[in-house]
């Protein structure tokens, strides 16, 4: 064993332990020919150039009204108060549900892209601009809609770093290549002829090219385009 921290939350403790496993990285993957492109999609979690889709609701409905009525319930209550603290419980618990199915989202997605595809690639949030946002997210009606398209986009950047980790881990594992691609315009590309029109995205979950008519889901279209940008610097 090389380390050990220990952390709490709250409620529980934390225990996590950095261990040597010996395990070394395979010289070769199972799969050495098989690539793909994975694109943290707006309408799904997770598309990839191979046409597969991966999503999961986080939150049940159910959940979803339930932290409303605890949230009301906590603004009522006095501060230090006993039922403000069984209120305070129930919340995290359902916030921790919450969390423990998206880790299980990430662990599998990762798991099973990186055993299947001797590389992968993903698109790197660094040098992802706006253009994604501008058909999509920010167009649609509503009030606040500028605010909660930054807030959603936050929570998927998040989920994604997280998605990222854990391939770079299995990958450990498996002698998978984790490519980062500069991701602008993988959006609004065409995967077919390559044109580049913000039109193309017809919506959030449609692509069609204004130039060759090529249509397709608009984020498998955009994970073809990062596995094609991965080609093109390796
Ligand atoms: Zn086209």
């Amino acid at each position: 064993m090389r380390s050990a921290t220990v952390s709490r939350d709250g409620q529980h403790w934390y225990v996590s332990f950095l261990v040597d496993d010996g395990h070394a990285t395979p010289g070769q993957h199972p799969a050495p020919n098989s690539a793909v492109g994975v694109d943290r999609g707006v309408a799904v979690a997770v598309a990839c150039s191979d046409g597969t889709m991966r999503d999961r609701q986080f939150r049940t409905p159910g959940e979803t009204r339930r932290h409303r009525v605890l949230q009301q319930k906590l603004a009522r209550q006095a501060r230090g108060s006993t039922n403000r603290k069984k209120t305070l419980v129930a919340l995290r618990q359902v916030k921790r549900r919450e969390r423990d199915r998206r880790h299980d989202f990430v662990s599998w997605t990762a798991n099973r892209l990186a055993t299947r595809h001797a590389l992968v690639a993903v698109e790197d949030l660094r040098t992802r601009n706006m253009t994604r946002s501008a058909k999509g997210t920010i167009d649609a009606p509503g009030s606040k809609v500028k605010q909660k398209a930054g807030l959603n986009r936050s929570v998927l950047d998040k989920g994604w770093h997280k998605l990222q980790l854990a391939l770079e881990n299995v990958a450990r594992y498996r002698g998978t290549r984790i490519v980062k691609v500069p991701a602008a315009y993988t959006s609004q590309r065409c995967s077919v002829c390559r044109r580049v029109d913000p039109e193309s995205r017809e919506s959030q979950a449609r692509f069609r090219c204004t130039a060759c008519g090529h249509a397709e889901n608009a984020d498998v279209n955009a994970a073809k385009n990062v596995l094609r940008g991965c080609r093109k610097i390796s």
